[in-house]
Protein backbone atom coordinates (compact mmCIF):
# COMPACT_ATOMS: atom_id res chain seq x y z
CA UNK A 1 0.00 0.00 0.00
CA UNK A 2 1.36 2.73 -1.04
CA UNK A 3 -0.45 5.59 -0.26
CA UNK A 4 -0.13 7.56 2.77
CA UNK A 5 -3.72 8.53 4.15
CA UNK A 6 -2.92 12.28 4.99
CA UNK A 7 -2.21 12.55 1.41
CA UNK A 8 -5.90 11.32 0.13
CA UNK A 9 -7.58 14.43 2.37
CA UNK A 10 -5.77 17.37 -0.23
CA UNK A 11 -8.62 16.99 -2.93
CA UNK A 12 -11.31 17.22 -0.46
CA UNK A 13 -10.02 19.75 0.70
CA UNK A 14 -9.69 21.59 -2.91
CA UNK A 15 -13.07 20.49 -3.84
CA UNK A 16 -14.81 22.05 -0.64
CA UNK A 17 -12.84 24.81 -1.02
CA UNK A 18 -13.77 25.39 -4.94
CA UNK A 19 -17.68 24.29 -4.15
CA UNK A 20 -17.12 27.41 -1.02
CA UNK A 21 -15.95 29.97 -3.57
CA UNK A 22 -18.71 28.67 -5.67
CA UNK A 23 -21.64 28.93 -3.21
CA UNK A 24 -20.29 32.30 -2.26
CA UNK A 25 -20.26 33.79 -5.82
CA UNK A 26 -23.27 32.57 -6.41
CA UNK A 27 -25.19 33.79 -2.93
CA UNK A 28 -23.17 37.53 -4.23
CA UNK A 29 -24.65 37.34 -7.37
CA UNK A 30 -28.45 36.26 -6.24
CA UNK A 31 -27.87 39.09 -3.35
CA UNK A 32 -26.92 41.66 -5.78
CA UNK A 33 -29.68 41.05 -8.16
CA UNK A 34 -32.15 40.75 -5.61
CA UNK A 35 -30.97 44.16 -4.26
CA UNK A 36 -31.04 45.85 -7.98
CA UNK A 37 -34.66 44.08 -8.78
CA UNK A 38 -36.00 45.71 -5.22
CA UNK A 39 -34.46 48.91 -5.89
CA UNK A 40 -36.08 48.95 -9.27
CA UNK A 41 -39.22 48.00 -8.32
CA UNK A 42 -39.09 50.45 -5.56
CA UNK A 43 -38.39 53.28 -8.31
CA UNK A 44 -41.21 51.92 -10.68
CA UNK A 45 -43.77 52.39 -7.74
CA UNK A 46 -41.91 55.96 -7.25
CA UNK A 47 -42.23 56.95 -10.88
CA UNK A 48 -46.07 55.47 -10.72
CA UNK A 49 -46.61 57.54 -7.09
CA UNK A 50 -44.91 61.06 -8.36
CA UNK A 51 -47.27 60.72 -12.00
CA UNK A 52 -50.43 59.91 -9.86
CA UNK A 53 -49.49 63.15 -7.62
CA UNK A 54 -49.16 65.48 -10.59
CA UNK A 55 -52.01 64.12 -12.00
CA UNK A 56 -54.01 64.65 -8.88
CA UNK A 57 -52.80 68.21 -8.67
CA UNK A 58 -54.19 68.77 -12.30
CA UNK A 59 -57.30 67.16 -11.24
CA UNK A 60 -57.70 69.23 -8.22
CA UNK A 61 -56.73 72.71 -10.14
CA UNK A 62 -59.31 72.00 -12.92
CA UNK A 63 -62.13 70.30 -9.99
CA UNK A 64 -61.74 74.14 -8.17
CA UNK A 65 -62.30 76.20 -11.57
CA UNK A 66 -65.18 73.93 -12.80
CA UNK A 67 -66.63 73.60 -9.58
CA UNK A 68 -66.53 78.09 -9.38
CA UNK A 69 -67.85 78.50 -12.76
CA UNK A 70 -71.01 76.12 -12.53
CA UNK A 71 -71.63 77.52 -9.07
CA UNK A 72 -71.96 81.29 -10.84
CA UNK A 73 -73.89 79.58 -13.58
CA UNK A 74 -76.20 78.17 -10.59
CA UNK A 75 -76.25 81.49 -9.42
CA UNK A 76 -76.80 82.84 -12.32
CA UNK A 77 -80.12 80.43 -12.20
CA UNK A 78 -81.48 80.99 -9.03
CA UNK A 79 -81.53 84.66 -9.44
CA UNK A 80 -83.27 84.46 -12.73
CA UNK A 81 -85.65 82.23 -10.19
CA UNK A 82 -86.20 84.30 -7.67
CA UNK A 83 -86.61 87.19 -10.00
CA UNK A 84 -89.29 85.66 -11.88
CA UNK A 85 -91.14 85.16 -8.46
CA UNK A 86 -91.41 88.63 -7.92
CA UNK A 87 -94.75 90.07 -8.08
CA UNK A 88 -92.91 93.60 -8.52
CA UNK A 89 -91.11 93.21 -11.24
CA UNK A 90 -94.20 91.84 -13.62
CA UNK A 91 -95.31 95.92 -13.74
CA UNK A 92 -91.53 97.43 -14.85
CA UNK A 93 -90.72 97.74 -18.20
CA UNK A 94 -89.70 95.19 -20.07
CA UNK A 95 -86.06 96.64 -20.45
CA UNK A 96 -85.69 97.02 -16.42
CA UNK A 97 -86.90 93.18 -16.01
CA UNK A 98 -84.35 92.22 -18.04
CA UNK A 99 -81.71 93.72 -16.44
CA UNK A 100 -83.42 92.53 -13.33
CA UNK A 101 -83.35 88.80 -14.53
CA UNK A 102 -79.93 88.71 -15.85
CA UNK A 103 -78.29 90.77 -13.64
CA UNK A 104 -76.31 88.13 -11.94
CA UNK A 105 -75.35 86.55 -15.30
CA UNK A 106 -72.75 88.78 -16.26
CA UNK A 107 -69.34 86.90 -14.62
CA UNK A 108 -70.72 83.24 -15.83
CA UNK A 109 -67.47 82.69 -18.68
CA UNK A 110 -68.31 81.13 -22.07
CA UNK A 111 -72.22 81.37 -21.79
CA UNK A 112 -74.46 80.68 -23.70
CA UNK A 113 -78.37 82.20 -23.83
CA UNK A 114 -79.95 82.17 -20.18
CA UNK A 115 -83.69 80.98 -21.09
CA UNK A 116 -86.37 81.34 -19.05
CA UNK A 117 -89.25 78.82 -20.08
CA UNK A 118 -92.88 78.55 -18.42
CA UNK A 119 -94.24 75.13 -17.67
CA UNK A 120 -95.08 74.60 -21.53
CA UNK A 121 -91.22 75.00 -22.90
CA UNK A 122 -91.76 78.47 -24.44
CA UNK A 123 -89.36 81.03 -24.07
CA UNK A 124 -90.80 83.65 -20.99
CA UNK A 125 -87.38 85.70 -21.20
CA UNK A 126 -83.70 85.12 -23.02
CA UNK A 127 -80.77 86.88 -21.65
CA UNK A 128 -79.30 87.47 -25.54
CA UNK A 129 -82.43 90.08 -25.87
CA UNK A 130 -84.69 92.41 -24.15
CA UNK A 131 -87.99 91.05 -26.47
CA UNK A 132 -87.46 87.08 -25.92
CA UNK A 133 -86.48 85.01 -28.95
CA UNK A 134 -89.68 82.81 -30.12
CA UNK A 135 -89.17 78.64 -29.35
CA UNK A 136 -90.05 76.46 -27.37
CA UNK A 137 -87.89 73.79 -25.54
CA UNK A 138 -90.57 70.94 -23.98
CA UNK A 139 -88.72 68.43 -25.86
CA UNK A 140 -85.50 68.92 -24.05
CA UNK A 141 -84.34 66.45 -21.73
CA UNK A 142 -83.68 68.77 -18.84
CA UNK A 143 -86.95 70.08 -19.69
CA UNK A 144 -88.27 66.24 -19.29
CA UNK A 145 -86.33 65.83 -16.54
CA UNK A 146 -88.05 68.97 -14.18
CA UNK A 147 -91.26 67.69 -15.23
CA UNK A 148 -91.21 64.43 -13.81
CA UNK A 149 -89.17 65.30 -11.14
CA UNK A 150 -89.82 68.31 -8.01
CA UNK A 151 -86.37 67.94 -6.32
CA UNK A 152 -84.16 67.06 -9.08
CA UNK A 153 -81.72 70.32 -8.27
CA UNK A 154 -79.68 71.47 -11.24
CA UNK A 155 -79.97 69.77 -13.57
CA UNK A 156 -76.59 68.96 -16.24
CA UNK A 157 -77.69 68.05 -19.88
CA UNK A 158 -76.02 65.36 -21.66
CA UNK A 159 -73.84 68.18 -24.64
CA UNK A 160 -75.79 68.89 -27.46
CA UNK A 161 -75.03 71.29 -30.39
CA UNK A 162 -76.58 74.82 -30.06
CA UNK A 163 -79.28 75.84 -32.31
CA UNK A 164 -78.57 77.44 -35.75
CA UNK A 165 -76.41 80.03 -36.38
CA UNK A 166 -73.66 78.87 -34.05
CA UNK A 167 -73.90 75.37 -33.72
CA UNK A 168 -71.17 74.68 -31.24
CA UNK A 169 -71.24 72.02 -28.39
CA UNK A 170 -72.63 73.34 -25.39
CA UNK A 171 -73.65 71.83 -21.78
CA UNK A 172 -76.88 73.48 -20.43
CA UNK A 173 -77.34 73.61 -16.21
CA UNK A 174 -81.08 74.14 -15.47
CA UNK A 175 -83.61 74.56 -12.51
CA UNK A 176 -87.10 73.62 -12.07
CA UNK A 177 -89.03 76.86 -11.33
CA UNK A 178 -91.43 76.00 -8.65
CA UNK A 179 -94.61 77.41 -7.55
CA UNK A 180 -95.77 78.18 -4.12
CA UNK A 181 -97.14 74.69 -3.27
CA UNK A 182 -94.66 73.04 -5.26
CA UNK A 183 -96.03 73.20 -8.62
CA UNK A 184 -93.97 72.67 -11.87
CA UNK A 185 -94.20 76.67 -13.40
CA UNK A 186 -91.48 76.55 -15.71
CA UNK A 187 -87.10 76.00 -16.13
CA UNK A 188 -83.89 78.73 -15.82
CA UNK A 189 -81.49 77.00 -18.32
CA UNK A 190 -78.34 78.61 -19.10
CA UNK A 191 -75.80 77.09 -21.36
CA UNK A 192 -72.06 76.85 -21.44
CA UNK A 193 -70.62 76.31 -24.30
CA UNK A 194 -67.81 73.70 -24.03
CA UNK A 195 -64.85 75.61 -25.73
CA UNK A 196 -65.04 76.61 -21.69
CA UNK A 197 -63.41 73.42 -21.00
CA UNK A 198 -60.95 73.33 -24.18
CA UNK A 199 -59.51 76.57 -22.87
CA UNK A 200 -58.91 75.71 -19.27
CA UNK A 201 -57.92 72.05 -20.38
CA UNK A 202 -55.16 73.85 -22.60
CA UNK A 203 -53.62 75.69 -20.38
CA UNK A 204 -52.51 72.50 -18.95
CA UNK A 205 -49.36 70.84 -19.78
CA UNK A 206 -49.45 67.00 -19.31
CA UNK A 207 -47.42 65.03 -22.10
CA UNK A 208 -48.46 63.90 -25.50
CA UNK A 209 -50.19 60.64 -25.48
CA UNK A 210 -52.24 61.98 -22.27
CA UNK A 211 -55.32 63.27 -22.06
CA UNK A 212 -57.61 65.00 -20.01
CA UNK A 213 -61.16 64.33 -20.27
CA UNK A 214 -64.45 66.02 -18.73
CA UNK A 215 -67.49 62.87 -18.29
CA UNK A 216 -70.67 63.03 -17.07
CA UNK A 217 -71.65 60.45 -14.27
CA UNK A 218 -73.51 58.47 -16.68
CA UNK A 219 -70.34 58.38 -19.04
CA UNK A 220 -71.02 61.03 -21.43
CA UNK A 221 -68.06 62.74 -22.38
CA UNK A 222 -68.29 66.48 -22.25
CA UNK A 223 -64.81 67.68 -23.04
CA UNK A 224 -61.15 66.16 -24.12
CA UNK A 225 -57.83 67.44 -24.25
CA UNK A 226 -56.15 67.13 -26.71
CA UNK A 227 -58.95 65.92 -28.71
CA UNK A 228 -58.44 62.58 -29.93
CA UNK A 229 -61.33 62.62 -32.14
CA UNK A 230 -64.34 65.01 -32.44
CA UNK A 231 -66.82 62.06 -32.87
CA UNK A 232 -65.76 61.47 -29.06
CA UNK A 233 -67.52 64.36 -27.40
CA UNK A 234 -71.41 63.19 -26.53
CA UNK A 235 -70.22 59.49 -26.62
CA UNK A 236 -71.66 57.23 -23.85
CA UNK A 237 -68.91 55.75 -21.89
CA UNK A 238 -70.90 53.94 -19.30
CA UNK A 239 -70.11 50.68 -20.66
CA UNK A 240 -66.84 50.68 -20.37
CA UNK A 241 -65.13 48.82 -17.49
CA UNK A 242 -62.68 51.52 -16.74
CA UNK A 243 -65.48 53.83 -16.28
CA UNK A 244 -67.32 52.02 -14.11
CA UNK A 245 -64.63 51.44 -11.77
CA UNK A 246 -63.77 55.32 -11.82
CA UNK A 247 -67.51 55.96 -10.94
CA UNK A 248 -67.77 53.08 -8.00
CA UNK A 249 -64.05 54.46 -6.69
CA UNK A 250 -65.50 58.43 -6.95
CA UNK A 251 -61.62 59.81 -6.49
CA UNK A 252 -58.24 57.92 -6.69
CA UNK A 253 -55.95 56.90 -9.31
CA UNK A 254 -55.72 52.93 -11.07
CA UNK A 255 -53.52 51.57 -13.83
CA UNK A 256 -55.75 49.99 -16.40
CA UNK A 257 -56.29 48.86 -19.91
CA UNK A 258 -57.33 51.58 -22.40
CA UNK A 259 -59.69 50.41 -24.09
CA UNK A 260 -59.13 52.70 -27.34
CA UNK A 261 -55.67 52.79 -27.13
CA UNK A 262 -55.09 49.28 -26.22
CA UNK A 263 -52.54 50.56 -24.03
CA UNK A 264 -51.98 50.41 -20.27
CA UNK A 265 -52.66 54.19 -18.87
CA UNK A 266 -52.65 55.66 -14.90
CA UNK A 267 -56.03 57.04 -14.65
CA UNK A 268 -56.28 59.26 -11.82
CA UNK A 269 -59.99 61.09 -11.67
CA UNK A 270 -61.88 63.18 -9.30
CA UNK A 271 -65.62 63.84 -8.77
CA UNK A 272 -66.29 67.55 -9.61
CA UNK A 273 -67.64 68.36 -6.00
CA UNK A 274 -71.15 67.72 -5.74
CA UNK A 275 -71.90 68.07 -9.63
CA UNK A 276 -72.24 65.23 -11.82
CA UNK A 277 -68.94 65.30 -13.53
CA UNK A 278 -66.08 63.62 -13.08
CA UNK A 279 -62.68 64.78 -14.07
CA UNK A 280 -60.15 62.17 -15.56
CA UNK A 281 -56.35 62.46 -16.42
CA UNK A 282 -55.35 59.19 -18.51
CA UNK A 283 -51.79 59.34 -18.37
CA UNK A 284 -50.11 57.02 -21.06
CA UNK A 285 -47.77 54.42 -19.12
CA UNK A 286 -45.04 54.60 -21.47
CA UNK A 287 -44.96 58.44 -20.51
CA UNK A 288 -45.25 57.95 -17.08
CA UNK A 289 -42.42 54.63 -17.20
CA UNK A 290 -40.08 56.36 -19.43
CA UNK A 291 -37.51 57.60 -17.38
CA UNK A 292 -37.40 54.99 -15.02
CA UNK A 293 -36.91 52.66 -18.39
CA UNK A 294 -34.03 54.20 -19.15
CA UNK A 295 -32.11 54.00 -16.05
CA UNK A 296 -33.56 50.53 -15.72
CA UNK A 297 -32.26 49.15 -18.96
CA UNK A 298 -28.98 50.88 -18.04
CA UNK A 299 -29.12 49.71 -14.31
CA UNK A 300 -29.92 46.15 -15.61
CA UNK A 301 -27.43 45.55 -18.04
CA UNK A 302 -24.66 47.35 -16.12
CA UNK A 303 -25.44 44.69 -12.85
CA UNK A 304 -25.86 41.79 -15.51
CA UNK A 305 -22.36 42.29 -16.87
CA UNK A 306 -21.14 42.87 -12.99
CA UNK A 307 -22.48 39.34 -12.02
CA UNK A 308 -21.47 37.82 -15.62
CA UNK A 309 -17.65 39.05 -14.69
CA UNK A 310 -18.30 37.97 -11.37
CA UNK A 311 -19.29 34.35 -12.34
CA UNK A 312 -16.46 34.43 -14.63
CA UNK A 313 -13.72 35.48 -12.22
CA UNK A 314 -14.88 32.85 -9.98
CA UNK A 315 -14.40 30.07 -13.00
CA UNK A 316 -10.72 31.82 -13.31
CA UNK A 317 -10.24 31.55 -9.79
CA UNK A 318 -11.61 27.77 -9.38
CA UNK A 319 -9.33 26.72 -12.23
CA UNK A 320 -6.13 28.82 -10.68
CA UNK A 321 -7.30 27.01 -7.22
CA UNK A 322 -7.55 23.46 -9.12
CA UNK A 323 -4.38 23.68 -11.24
CA UNK A 324 -2.49 24.88 -7.86
CA UNK A 325 -4.13 22.07 -5.64
CA UNK A 326 -2.94 19.44 -7.91
CA UNK A 327 -0.07 20.85 -8.39
CA UNK A 328 0.46 20.99 -4.65
CA UNK A 329 -0.73 17.14 -4.36
CA UNK A 330 1.97 15.75 -6.96
CA UNK A 331 4.54 17.85 -5.18
CA UNK A 332 3.28 16.56 -1.86
CA UNK A 333 2.79 13.17 -3.87
CA UNK A 334 6.80 13.44 -5.05
CA UNK A 335 8.20 14.61 -1.55
CA UNK A 336 6.15 11.34 0.10
CA UNK A 337 6.58 8.45 -2.71
CA UNK A 338 10.04 6.65 -3.13
CA UNK A 339 10.88 7.00 -6.90
CA UNK A 340 12.43 3.37 -7.96
CA UNK A 341 9.58 1.66 -6.65
CA UNK A 342 6.65 3.95 -5.95
CA UNK A 343 6.09 2.77 -2.37
CA UNK A 344 6.05 5.58 0.43
CA UNK A 345 9.31 6.51 1.33
CA UNK A 346 11.54 6.63 4.65
CA UNK A 347 9.89 10.49 5.38
CA UNK A 348 6.22 8.95 5.21
CA UNK A 349 7.05 6.04 7.24
CA UNK A 350 8.19 7.99 9.86
CA UNK A 351 5.33 9.76 10.00
CA UNK A 352 2.66 6.73 9.62
CA UNK A 353 4.56 5.16 12.38
CA UNK A 354 4.76 7.86 14.86
CA UNK A 355 0.67 8.47 14.08
CA UNK A 356 -0.05 4.73 14.34
CA UNK A 357 2.20 4.42 17.19
CA UNK A 358 0.40 7.12 19.52
CA UNK A 359 -2.99 5.58 17.64
CA UNK A 360 -2.12 2.05 19.08
CA UNK A 361 -1.22 3.65 22.91
CA UNK A 362 -5.15 5.38 22.63
CA UNK A 363 -6.51 2.41 21.20
CA UNK A 364 -4.47 -0.26 23.28
CA UNK A 365 -4.11 -2.03 20.20
CA UNK A 366 -1.44 -4.18 18.91
CA UNK A 367 0.82 -2.52 16.36
CA UNK A 368 3.42 -4.53 14.35
CA UNK A 369 6.37 -3.53 12.29
CA UNK A 370 7.98 -5.47 9.49
CA UNK A 371 11.93 -5.02 8.36
CA UNK A 372 12.50 -6.78 4.90
CA UNK A 373 15.94 -7.10 3.88
CA UNK A 374 16.98 -8.79 0.30
CA UNK A 375 19.27 -11.65 1.18
CA UNK A 376 22.92 -11.01 -0.72
CA UNK A 377 21.59 -8.41 -2.90
CA UNK A 378 25.00 -7.39 -3.34
CA UNK A 379 25.98 -9.84 -4.89
CA UNK A 380 23.03 -9.97 -6.86
CA UNK A 381 23.69 -6.51 -8.28
CA UNK A 382 27.69 -7.47 -9.18
CA UNK A 383 25.61 -10.59 -11.12
CA UNK A 384 23.42 -8.42 -12.88
CA UNK A 385 24.10 -4.68 -13.11
CA UNK A 386 22.40 -1.78 -11.22
CA UNK A 387 19.88 -2.06 -13.87
CA UNK A 388 18.92 -5.52 -12.97
CA UNK A 389 19.29 -4.84 -9.14
CA UNK A 390 16.69 -1.84 -9.49
CA UNK A 391 14.14 -4.40 -11.60
CA UNK A 392 14.56 -7.08 -8.50
CA UNK A 393 14.17 -4.00 -6.26
CA UNK A 394 10.62 -3.25 -8.22
CA UNK A 395 9.36 -7.20 -8.17
CA UNK A 396 10.29 -7.49 -4.81
CA UNK A 397 8.65 -3.71 -3.45
CA UNK A 398 5.35 -5.18 -5.65
CA UNK A 399 5.18 -8.53 -3.96
CA UNK A 400 5.14 -6.99 -0.69
CA UNK A 401 2.48 -4.55 -1.53
CA UNK A 402 0.13 -6.40 -2.66
CA UNK A 403 0.50 -8.58 0.60
CA UNK A 404 -0.26 -5.71 2.57
CA UNK A 405 -4.24 -4.82 2.15
CA UNK A 406 -5.37 -2.75 4.78
CA UNK A 407 -5.66 1.10 4.90
CA UNK A 408 -4.29 1.66 7.98
CA UNK A 409 -1.03 -0.21 6.92
CA UNK A 410 1.98 1.33 5.35
CA UNK A 411 4.78 -0.36 2.88
CA UNK A 412 7.74 1.18 2.83
CA UNK A 413 11.44 1.59 1.35
CA UNK A 414 13.42 2.20 4.24
CA UNK A 415 16.28 2.44 2.04
CA UNK A 416 18.75 0.35 -0.08
CA UNK A 417 17.49 -2.78 -0.36
CA UNK A 418 15.49 -2.46 2.79
CA UNK A 419 11.33 -2.08 3.33
CA UNK A 420 9.33 -1.56 6.59
CA UNK A 421 5.74 -2.54 6.91
CA UNK A 422 3.65 -1.19 9.63
CA UNK A 423 0.98 -3.62 10.42
CA UNK A 424 -1.92 -1.89 12.60
CA UNK A 425 -3.90 -3.39 15.05
CA UNK A 426 -1.72 -6.96 14.11
CA UNK A 427 -0.57 -9.08 16.37
CA UNK A 428 2.75 -10.80 16.22
CA UNK A 429 1.40 -14.03 15.42
CA UNK A 430 -0.53 -12.28 12.60
CA UNK A 431 2.99 -10.35 11.37
CA UNK A 432 4.06 -13.51 11.65
CA UNK A 433 1.44 -14.66 9.09
CA UNK A 434 2.08 -12.11 6.63
CA UNK A 435 5.88 -12.12 6.45
CA UNK A 436 5.57 -15.51 6.27
CA UNK A 437 3.17 -14.84 2.52
CA UNK A 438 5.60 -12.43 1.91
CA UNK A 439 8.77 -14.17 2.10
CA UNK A 440 7.47 -17.37 0.15
CA UNK A 441 6.37 -14.99 -2.55
CA UNK A 442 9.35 -13.16 -2.82
CA UNK A 443 11.25 -16.88 -3.02
CA UNK A 444 8.93 -17.95 -5.86
CA UNK A 445 9.74 -14.87 -8.35
CA UNK A 446 10.77 -15.91 -11.26
CA UNK A 447 14.62 -16.81 -11.56
CA UNK A 448 16.63 -14.23 -13.21
CA UNK A 449 18.36 -15.03 -16.10
CA UNK A 450 21.41 -17.16 -15.21
CA UNK A 451 20.66 -17.76 -11.38
CA UNK A 452 19.97 -21.16 -9.78
CA UNK A 453 18.30 -19.55 -6.59
CA UNK A 454 15.96 -17.30 -6.33
CA UNK A 455 15.49 -14.05 -4.78
CA UNK A 456 14.82 -14.03 -0.42
CA UNK A 457 14.35 -11.94 2.01
CA UNK A 458 15.03 -11.96 5.57
CA UNK A 459 12.36 -10.29 7.73
CA UNK A 460 12.17 -8.96 11.80
CA UNK A 461 9.13 -8.37 13.12
CA UNK A 462 8.86 -6.57 16.59
CA UNK A 463 5.21 -5.87 18.26
CA UNK A 464 4.24 -3.27 20.72
CA UNK A 465 1.62 -4.66 23.07
CA UNK A 466 -0.02 -3.54 26.15
CA UNK A 467 1.76 -6.47 27.81
CA UNK A 468 5.34 -5.23 26.21
CA UNK A 469 5.07 -1.33 26.66
CA UNK A 470 8.10 -0.79 24.69
CA UNK A 471 9.00 2.80 23.40
CA UNK A 472 8.99 3.63 19.75
CA UNK A 473 13.01 3.50 19.41
CA UNK A 474 12.64 0.00 21.32
CA UNK A 475 10.12 -1.12 18.66
CA UNK A 476 12.35 -0.42 16.07
CA UNK A 477 15.56 -1.60 17.57
CA UNK A 478 13.82 -4.61 18.01
CA UNK A 479 12.72 -5.62 14.58
CA UNK A 480 15.96 -4.48 13.35
CA UNK A 481 17.41 -6.97 16.30
CA UNK A 482 15.22 -9.75 14.78
CA UNK A 483 16.22 -8.73 11.22
CA UNK A 484 19.68 -9.30 11.84
CA UNK A 485 18.79 -12.82 13.64
CA UNK A 486 17.36 -13.88 10.81
CA UNK A 487 19.73 -12.99 8.52
CA UNK A 488 22.50 -14.96 11.32
CA UNK A 489 20.38 -17.94 11.85
CA UNK A 490 20.27 -18.48 7.50
CA UNK A 491 18.45 -15.97 5.19
CA UNK A 492 15.40 -16.56 4.04
CA UNK A 493 13.40 -16.40 7.23
CA UNK A 494 10.87 -14.50 9.73
CA UNK A 495 12.23 -13.95 12.72
CA UNK A 496 9.84 -12.46 15.63
CA UNK A 497 11.23 -10.27 18.69
CA UNK A 498 10.39 -12.15 22.05
P1 LIG B 1 22.71 -9.33 3.30
O1 LIG B 1 22.18 -10.62 2.86
O2 LIG B 1 23.57 -9.43 4.51
O3 LIG B 1 21.73 -8.32 3.38
O4 LIG B 1 23.74 -8.95 2.12
P2 LIG B 1 23.56 -7.74 1.20
O5 LIG B 1 24.53 -7.86 0.08
O6 LIG B 1 22.15 -7.67 0.72
O7 LIG B 1 23.87 -6.56 2.10
P3 LIG B 1 24.58 -5.16 1.96
O8 LIG B 1 24.01 -4.22 2.86
O9 LIG B 1 26.04 -5.47 2.08
O10 LIG B 1 24.39 -4.75 0.50
C1 LIG B 1 23.30 -4.05 0.09
C2 LIG B 1 23.43 -3.75 -1.35
O11 LIG B 1 22.22 -3.33 -1.94
C3 LIG B 1 24.42 -2.66 -1.64
C4 LIG B 1 23.97 -2.09 -2.91
O12 LIG B 1 24.74 -2.55 -3.99
C5 LIG B 1 22.59 -2.60 -3.09
N1 LIG B 1 21.66 -1.49 -3.25
C6 LIG B 1 21.24 -0.61 -2.31
N2 LIG B 1 20.38 0.28 -2.86
C7 LIG B 1 20.26 -0.05 -4.18
C8 LIG B 1 19.53 0.49 -5.25
O13 LIG B 1 18.81 1.45 -5.13
N3 LIG B 1 19.64 -0.13 -6.47
C9 LIG B 1 20.43 -1.22 -6.65
N4 LIG B 1 20.49 -1.75 -7.83
N5 LIG B 1 21.14 -1.73 -5.64
C10 LIG B 1 21.08 -1.17 -4.42
MG1 LIG C 1 20.82 -4.33 3.79
MG1 LIG D 1 20.66 -7.30 2.14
Amino acid sequence: MSVNSAKSRDPIRSTRSERLLVLSSVLLVIAILSIVAFLLIRERANAELSAARAANNIVQLIDADVLRNVELYDVSLLGLIAASQREDLKSVSPAIRHLAYFDRATAAPYKGNILLLDSKGDVIANSASVEPRKGNYADREYFQSHVNNPDSGMFISRPFRARAPEQDWRISFSRRVNGPQGEFLGVAEAAMRLSYFDQLFNSLSIGRDSTVNLISKDGILLAQQPRLAEELIGKDFSSRPNFQRIVKEGNGSFTGLSSRHKDKRLYTFSKVGNLPLIVIVALSSDEVFAAWKRTAVVVSSATIALCASLLWLTGLLCRELRRRHSAEQELSQLAATDPLTGLANRRSLDQALHHEWFRAQRSAQPLSLLMIDIDHFKAFNDRHGHQGGDDALRSVAKVIDTHVRRPTDLVARYGGEEFSVILAETDSAGAQQIAEKIRIAVEQLPLVGGDVSPITVSIGISTWTTATDISLEQLLFAADKALYQAKENGRNRVVAAQ
